[in-house]
């Protein structure tokens, strides 16, 4: 995922590869905490170029996770897929500051690289973060977990009695009318 600053022109240079999960260490570490596992190699697409004293970089990005619905704790697969484009400048971050500002209002990407070697495995590990759901659900319509006696409720009425904010709702709209 590296590419010789020498070698971009600007001419896009296509750039395309699968690379384990693994091989990006914030993936690795999100996988361990088990909450979601890579099923796929990561796709990524990249064009890069050079234009006006920096590096662009094209790109997209997929994957197929295997997550834990936060309702129902039933896992499912899922296809996660991002578009981007970044920027990268030579120079060190605290001297940019103000560029990066600016572009960040545009919601694209800034990095800055040192040396003649740019390593894309970062952000592209950081754009799949970015599209992983804080609270996975299976499907819009699962009804989780009855919470009297941990039925999935998916399957089928366990026939416990629950309360629901509904029910509550309306009881006070009596109550306000009573008044
Ligand atoms: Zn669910
Ligand atoms: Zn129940």
């Amino acid at each position: 995922m590296k590419i010789r600053v020498d070698d971009i022109t600007d001419q896009p240079k296509i750039l395309s590869f699968q690379e384990p999960s693994e091989a990006f260490p914030s993936l690795a570490e999100l996988q361990a905490t088990g909450e979601s596992e890579f099923l796929s190699p990561l796709m990524v697409e990249l064009a890069v170029s050079k234009e006006y004293g920096h590096i662009r970089v094209k790109g997209s990005v997929a994957v197929k996770i295997r997550f834990v619905c936060s309702r129902c704790l039933v896992p499912f697969d899922a296809d996660i897929s991002s578009a981007f484009t970044m920027f990268y400048s030579e120079g060190s971050r605290i001297d940019s500051d103000e560029d990066e500002i600016e572009l960040a209002e545009e919601d694209l990407v800034s990095v800055f690289y040192e040396g003649d070697e740019i390593d894309f495995a970062p952000e592209i590990a950081e754009q799949v973060i970015m599209e992983l759901p804080l609270k996975p659900l299976c499907g819009e319509g699962c009804k989780g977990l009855c919470v009297t006696c941990g039925a999935d409720l998916n399957e089928g009425e366990c026939g416990c009695e629950r309360t629901t904010f509904n029910v509550k709702f309306s009881a006070l709209k009596n109550f306000k009318v009573e008044k």
